[in-house]
């Protein structure tokens, strides 16, 4: 067993050619990190610990994926070859097909790290080699390959901590019929509105801005009455980098034609773009008496309702005035403060962008949907790429979201490496010394708890009227200030509290928190908006898009909360209501984090650990302390602990001599403990254990075991 690299048994200690870190001799936090800094400075980015793998962001091109590196990881064992992100694929590949040891299975792989880590980019070199094993070449394929672009001109930004960020979640779902891929389905979650309106000193607004008013005709510039990106209050932090932008913008175009969206849709979704950055410049002023109206010497208004398709008298009413209902029945206008229109007017382009972008993720859907054979028949592999940990100066809403998705990854990562692996040995009666980890349970339960939750107590009072953002505080510091996990600042009135999450501390400000967390939509707004003569206006204003792309309902079970067995994703009321009842934000991302997990339990997980060697973005440049950390909470030692000393293949007895009777020594062999014991000496395997009803076997072994039934199996056609 000896990869080209350097081998994981035997050989003699030499930094930076061990290929996986489960054989390094000595181990400890040091060694562990010199080895992976020596692979690092050799451009061996990636370094397995047993079957999961750790990926050293080189903030370069490295010359590992070519055509020729492709061809070499399609099929084949997994020592076959030094560790690759492209061997990933193959494992998840094998693994679907059933010629790995277990049966055939969905998989997914959950890549994990810090934002600016690498996992977009590792999600896109997977999809490529999973395409690749497949060997397709149709149009399906050249499809696929084109989300990726649309959805980054959409959803990625430029950030402190990476210059393509991704500010949604996305798990992609391949679909395979006797290994063709035959489709392929996109999960969004929580799209970073906010950075619509607002962005962080040194950031950006989404790119799809900087590369439309860069790259479109002057005729559609005219048409859109668009001018230099300087004169947008949306987009602050712009850049010159003309020709890049124009370069990105063609590639927008490219992508939509090859995805398959025809020219009025595309012409809708940059109508739509213009008018939002248009919406952005409206000015409001305030009366003498304190009333919000529209500066109508500016042209904002009129361009802002030409190119959205409404009446400008109408677009002015329903930006600086609300109406409500009374219980009679009657309609009362109250006029807006200027305060109250300006968040008014964003809470519309944060809307209208929102829907876009769920618009455009399920047209891809619909475009990508296998066609002659439903879902359910066909097997697939998921492809998880959420938004990384974050830890700004300034933290808000957005940011604890995003820490708490992660914070449910660690979890998952934890449960499945270290809880339930552990729990077999001792259902398995196999003598075992514990190895401990860091659970993360209690922090997930401070943010999800109910009632006593961070969220569900941030829900509660978002409910109050005349809740503010420092109310919130005072209840969350009576609720929960107890948990060690929870501090607030020491001074009066500042509106911070701190949470010690798995991968440190975040200080977060609840500013704008109920806001954020309300989502409410300007009803009037939006109602003029679904009247629109723009057709793709009045589409996503209209139609009942499924905000997160995955909403289901809960009910419970003897064993705690479970989801139901409900189609998931499933189309939900008008403007993200359930049952009449407006589902808040955090709401909303909770429960499709819920359906997330269920998702990926169902599947066998591959794992990807992204690293970030440093903070600068900079290439050969590897941090010793800032590395350390992300081993340290990422519970590295303890995962190759478990990893060298423990099992992570578990096989019921008949299953085992169902697929592997052909290594055995005799024919007839019975399909309980003492048939696994045959065929196991028979193929001269050491290592592994008989349990009570399973066999328990090193991960090495998968290899171990196809390489042997291989074979046989050419044996068997030669005779
Ligand atoms: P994340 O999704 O974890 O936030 P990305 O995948 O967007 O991070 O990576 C951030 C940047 O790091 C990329 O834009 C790219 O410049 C660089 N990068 C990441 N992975 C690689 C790689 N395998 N090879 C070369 N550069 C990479
Ligand atoms: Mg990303």
């Amino acid at each position: 067993m000896q990869s080209s690299d350097g081998g994981r048994q035997g050989d003699a200690y030499v930094p930076g050619r061990v290929s996986d870190l489960t054989s390094l001799p000595n181990l400890d936090e040091d060694v562990l990190l010199q080895e992976l800094k020596a692979r690092y400075a050799a451009d061996r980015i990636y370094t397995y610990v047993g079957d999961i793998l750790v990926a050293v962001n080189p903030f370069k091109d490295v010359p590992i994926y070519t055509k020729e590196i492709s061809d070499k990881y399609c099929g084949g064992l997994h020592s076959d070859h030094p560790p690759h992100i492209f061997a990933t694929a193959n494992d998840a590949y094998q693994g679907m097909l059933g010629k790995l040891a277990a049966p055939p299975q969905d998989q997914c792989i959950v890549i994990s790290g810090e934002s600016g880590a690498g996992k977009t980019e590792s999600t896109k070199l997977l999809i490529r080699q999973l395409l690749q094993l497949c060997q397709g070449t149709s149009q399906l394929e050249q499809q696929i390959l084109q989300v990726n672009p649309l959805l980054e001109a959409f959803g990625n930004a430029q950030t402190l901590m990476n210059d393509n960020s991704s500010r949604f979640g996305k798990y992609i779902q391949l679909f395979f019929q006797n290994g063709a891929v035959k489709g392929a389905k996109i999960r969004e979650y929580l799209l970073e509105k906010s950075r619509l309106v607002q962005q962080a000193e040194g950031e950006q607004n989404f790119h799809v801005f900087y590369c439309m008013l860069n790259g479109l005709s002057p005729q559609n510039m005219e048409k859109y009455h668009l001018g230099g990106q300087q004169n947008y209050s949306y987009l602050k932090n712009f850049q010159e980098k003309a020709q890049q932008y124009r370069t990105q913008h063609q590639q927008l175009l490219d992508a939509m034609d090859m995805v398959g969206f025809d020219e009025e849709e595309q012409e809708g979704m940059f109508s739509t773009l213009a008018g939002v950055l248009h919406m952005g410049n409206i000015q409001i002023c305030s009366t003498d008496s304190g009333d919000a109206y529209v500066d109508r010497s500016a042209k904002d208004l009129n361009i802002t309702a030409e190119i959205l398709g409404v009446d400008s008298a109408d677009l002015e009413s329903s930006l600086t005035q609300s109406v409500v209902r009374t219980n009679k029945g009657e309609l009362i206008q109250r006029n807006y403060s200027v305060q109250q229109a300006l968040a008014s007017r964003d809470a519309v382009s944060k809307a209208l962008y929102g829907r876009l972008f769920g618009w455009l993720v399920n047209k891809i859907n619909q475009l990508l949907a296998p066609t002659d054979t439903s879902i359910a028949e066909l097997q697939q592999i998921g492809v998880l790429d959420i938004f990384g940990f974050e830890h700004f100066e300034h933290n808000s809403f957005e940011q604890l979201c995003i820490n708490l998705a992660n914070e449910q990854l660690q979890y998952f990562f934890n449960q499945h490496i270290f809880l339930l692996e552990q729990e077999e040995y001792q259902r398995e009666g196999v003598s075992w010394s514990t190895i401990t980890f860091t659970d993360n349970k209690p922090v997930l339960n401070l943010l999800l708890a109910r009632p006593i939750g961070i969220l569900a107590l941030l829900d509660e009072e978002s409910l109050f009227p005349q809740g503010t953002d420092l109310t919130l505080l005072q209840k969350l510091n009576q609720n929960v200030g107890s948990s060690p996990y929870f501090t607030t600042g020491k001074q009066a009135r500042s509106p911070l509290f701190t949470i010690t999450h798995y991968a440190g501390k975040v200080e977060y400000n609840v500013t704008g928190w109920l806001e954020k967390n309300r989502d409410t939509l300007p009803s009037n707004t939006m109602s003029l908006l679904q009247r629109s003569s723009n057709p793709l206006i009045n589409t996503i204003c209209n139609g009942s898009i499924t905000r997160t792309g995955t909403l289901a309902l809960q009910h419970k079970t003897s064993k705690g909360r479970r989801l139901s067995k409900r189609p998931v994703g499933r189309q939900i009321g008008e403007l993200g209501k359930k049952g009449g009842k407006q589902l808040t934000l955090g709401g909303q991302f909770k429960n499709s984090l819920a359906v997330l997990v269920e998702r990926i339990t169902a599947a066998r997980p591959h794992f990807v650990r992204c690293i970030k060697p440093n903070g600068l973005k900079q290439p050969n440049n590897f941090q010793e302390d800032e590395v350390a950390a992300q081993l340290k909470y990422t519970g590295m030692m303890e995962t190759i602990r478990i990893r060298r000393e423990g099992y992570a293949l578990r096989i019921p007895f008949q299953q085992f001599v169902q697929r592997y009777r052909s290594l055995g020594d005799i024919a007839s062999i019975p399909e309980d403990q003492h048939g696994c014991q045959r065929i196991l000496k028979a193929a001269g395997l050491s290592d592994w254990l008989i349990g009570k009803s399973k066999v328990l076997l090193k991960w090495w072994h998968t290899d171990e075991l196809a390489s042997r039934l291989q074979k046989v199996e050419l044996a068997a056609t030669h005779i």
